[in-house]
């Protein structure tokens, strides 16, 4: 299907979403919402469930590798560090996750794939 206007921001600013695929029909390629590739022309992208088979008539993207669960967890730790740089004041798991649009238990499985947590992180990122 063709995206909606909140799906194209979302690919824009690399938003990853975790039901849907966009493929690129001139590149015959499918990525993950938060691939970090130039963004395509709205025109020539598809939206995909994830589990769509008409995904089959696309390959995976190289960049984003949309179907290794690993990137997409880089991203959100990206994401994640990137924000509490940016954050000087004390706040929660669930504020934080709220603020990068995740859900708080989400967010924690994440952090925790890669051992981080979430208190003594912030407070190494408040006092630096
Ligand atoms: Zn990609």
């Amino acid at each position: 299907m063709k995206p909606t206007m909140n799906q194209y921001q979302a690919i824009i600013n690399f938003q990853e979403n975790d039901d849907y695929y966009y493929a690129v029909k001139t590149i015959k390629i499918f990525c993950r919402f938060s691939c970090k590739s130039k963004a395509p022309n709205l025109n020539n992208i598809l939206i995909f469930i994830k589990n769509d088979k008409n995904l089959n008539n696309f390959r995976p993207c190289k960049r984003c590798e949309p179907l290794n669960p690993r990137p997409a967890t880089a991203n959100i730790i990206d994401k994640f560090k990137n924000y509490l740089k940016n954050c000087h004041t004390k706040i929660t798991l669930e504020q934080c996750a709220k603020a990068l649009g995740y859900n708080s238990s989400y967010l924690s499985r994440n952090l925790a794939q890669h051992r981080i947590k979430f208190n003594e992180y912030l407070k190494n990122e408040i006092n630096n």
